[in-house]
């Protein structure tokens, strides 16, 4: 009799999630397409719909066209019911965004508060955090956890930093975060957290490689469509490959590491102007000078590409602050540089853009909390 009674439950709770989910992939359904799809019974669904509106997780707005009888009524997901924070912490400012149940960052901010590593700062920080909440009025219970993406490699439990060299941060801890904050809370290396974004966007990709190129350069592995975490979890770190080996001095203490040449920072230095000035007048004054600095950036962007390509044969996605940067003949010449002396070329398709800038490892780190949530919902 017991065994029976749990059964029905468990059975109840599956096809709730089932309808759930459905109406979460379809994005907008009606009763009877979920009816036909799932070939569950009407009341069935008519059940599960209204438990569903109930809690608050799915509305009916609107109605479809409909040739003849009663229309039917357009029903979809409530996709801010449940909001994931995202934070991203940089070396002279941290990034918060607010990011719903379909992946979308909802709302975002940038404080320009320098890391350090003191009491007064994560204070700092996690009062921003709840501020940031309180200011977009969700309820305490409306959010499902704060991720921050942090540059540095994170211990395989989640609980510290264990490798922090740019940040000085290796003795960061996730309870300097978690202790100050009323929900649940985690730490993501900055990378990862901007592949899980760009796998989010990209869902088709069962393989990938990622450059971040954000103020320090990043990078991550994708295969079997998740993302490679290695044996001590630094996986993709190609930021210190080595690309001349008496190149400049990088932060790890090696010199001629892809760092030095491709991040944001290092075009920055090349160019002594901050990035978006250079881009404005790269685009507009066309002089020959910016034009070599770029030049030479995207050749030693390529040279990566290409030798990485031969370890992960799979498209490439160029993710982070300098992406939104990037001109369709910039990816032209990357192009052309990576197949002029390659065994095997690259085509068009093959390198992807993300569009999330800045704000990427932020978004990807809270995408955690959403696909939480939405597994729980929906399996
Ligand atoms: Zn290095």
């Amino acid at each position: 009799m017991k065994e029976r009674g749990i059964t029905t439950i468990t059975l109840k709770k599956i096809n709730k999630e089932k309808v759930y989910q459905y109406i979460y992939r379809k994005k907008i359904t009606s009763k009877q397409q979920i009816v036909q799809e799932l070939q569950m019974g009407l009341s069935t669904v008519s059940q599960n719909l209204n438990v569903l509106e109930q809690e608050g997780l799915i509305e009916r707005k609107g109605n479809f066209d409909s040739t003849g009888g009663r229309k039917a009524q357009a029903i979809q997901i409530v996709p801010d019911v449940k909001i994931a924070i995202g934070v991203g912490i940089l070396k002279d400012m941290f990034h918060i965004a607010a990011v719903n149940l379909y992946g979308e960052a909802i709302r975002k901010d940038t404080f320009s508060i320098p890391y350090r590593n003191t009491e007064e700062y994560y204070q700092q920080v996690t009062d921003e955090i709840k501020e940031f909440i309180a200011q977009n009025h969700y309820a305490e219970d409306k959010i499902l956890g704060v991720s921050i993406a942090i540059q540095g490699i994170i211990s395989p439990d989640g609980s510290a930093v264990t490798y922090g060299a740019i940040l000085n941060n290796a003795e960061m801890k996730l309870s300097d975060y978690a202790d100050r904050l009323p929900y649940p809370s985690r730490l993501e290396h900055d990378s990862k957290a901007a592949a899980y974004l760009e796998l989010w966007n990209h869902n088709e990709l069962d393989s990938a490689v990622v450059f971040l190129l954000n103020r320090n350069l990043g990078g991550a592995v994708i295969t079997n469509h998740c993302v490679h975490q290695g044996m001590s979890m630094h996986s993709g770190t190609l930021e210190h490959m080595c690309i001349n080996h008496e190149g400049p001095l990088c932060y790890c203490g090696n010199r001629g590491c892809l760092e030095t040449y491709c991040s944001a920072n290092a075009l920055e230095a090349a160019a002594a102007m901050p990035v978006r000035d250079f881009f404005e007048k790269l685009r507009t004054e066309k002089s020959p000078a910016f034009s070599q600095i770029w030049k030479d950036y995207l050749e030693h962007l390529a040279f990566a590409m290409k030798n990485l390509n031969m370890v992960v044969d799979s498209p490439i996605i160029i993710s982070g602050y300098l992406a939104p940067y990037f001109a369709e003949e910039d990816i032209l010449y990357l192009l052309d540089c990576i197949n002029h002396s390659a065994p095997f070329q690259m085509n068009r398709e093959q390198i992807l853009v993300g569009t999330h800038g800045q704000y990427t490892p932020a978004i990807g780190a809270a995408l955690f909390y959403v696909e939480e949530f939405i597994r729980k919902e929906v399996i």
